[in-house]
């Protein structure tokens, strides 16, 4: 038996083409998830889904929107009548100076990843509860961790630790009802969130700091989601998971 069989799993941002939150819908399905992806736009969300066989939802959900998280949620627990997975994958970045950031750029980075996965998991936990069963896996960043380094800013590094802390606080909080909450932290991986942005001397630097020498792959991160979502993870929580070629080694 696959190990996401029978299981349903909603993972949001996860219609862009080459992006991590796609490459960890298609490892689910393969595993035999049913998978909801959510992203912004609908007929982006639905050409994901399709591309992953014709029982998976594509939903158009701006995480940012608290209604729109429970509307999207509530269509899908009406639809599959459960969700055992949830993947705050949805985020955002810019490379901007810490004496550079306008208040639209902190409340639009601050706002996708923080707030975002904040409302998702407010939407799916009461359900949730009521099955004592969940995992909810919230991607963080490298960035967190070294106070940046990779391309995002100051306000990036702030936002994806605020998510560290949500998900420690979503652990503990939730670890009696049985759903567990672990968050993975990817170093750099090449999708388009980066694409065409990176300087070639920005390059350099990342690649110096990469021991294992090369960028990671969208697979490689959606590796690391699908053991926290499974089973095979059922002893861990609060964690976070560095996919990074070794990038924290002293
Ligand atoms: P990506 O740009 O390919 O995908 C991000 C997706 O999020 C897009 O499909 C976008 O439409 C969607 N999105 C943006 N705002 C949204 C909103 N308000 N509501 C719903 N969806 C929204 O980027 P990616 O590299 O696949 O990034 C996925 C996650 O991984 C992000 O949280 C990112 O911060 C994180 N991350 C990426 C890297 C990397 O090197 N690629 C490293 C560390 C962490």
């Amino acid at each position: 038996m696959s190990i996401l069989s029978g299981k349903f799993a909603v993972i949001t941002g996860a219609a862009s083409k080459n992006g991590l939150g796609k490459a960890t819908a298609r490892l689910f399905a393969e595993h035999g998830a049913t998978v909801a992806i959510l992203d912004l736009d609908q007929t982006a969300a639905d050409e994901a889904a399709r591309d992953l066989g014709e029982q998976h939802v594509g939903l158009a959900c701006n995480v940012t929107d608290r209604d729109a998280c429970h509307t999207a949620i509530h269509t899908l627990i009406e639809r599959w009548g459960q969700i055992d997975i949830l993947v705050n994958n949805a985020g955002i970045t810019q490379p901007v100076r810490l004496l550079d950031i306008e208040p639209e750029n902190y409340d639009a980075v601050l706002d996708v990843n923080l707030r975002g996965t904040l409302y998702m998991s407010q939407a799916v936990i009461p359900h949730m509860q009521t099955r004592k069963s969940g995992s909810i896996v919230n991607i963080s960043s490298v960035s967190a961790q070294r106070g940046g380094g990779v391309f995002g800013g100051p306000h990036y590094s702030a936002a994806k630790a605020g998510v560290l802390g949500l998900t420690k606080a979503t652990a503990r909080d939730f670890a009696p009802d049985n759903i567990r909450a672990n968050a993975v932290c990817p170093g750099f991986i090449a999708t388009d969130i980066t694409a065409g942005k990176m300087t070639e001397e920005m390059n350099a630097k990342v690649m110096a700091g990469i021991p294992m020498g090369r960028a990671g792959k969208a697979e490689e991160v959606a590796g690391c989601c699908l053991f926290l979502a499974s089973e095979l993870s059922s002893y861990v929580t609060g964690s976070e998971v560095d996919v990074n070629g070794g990038s924290l080694i002293h």
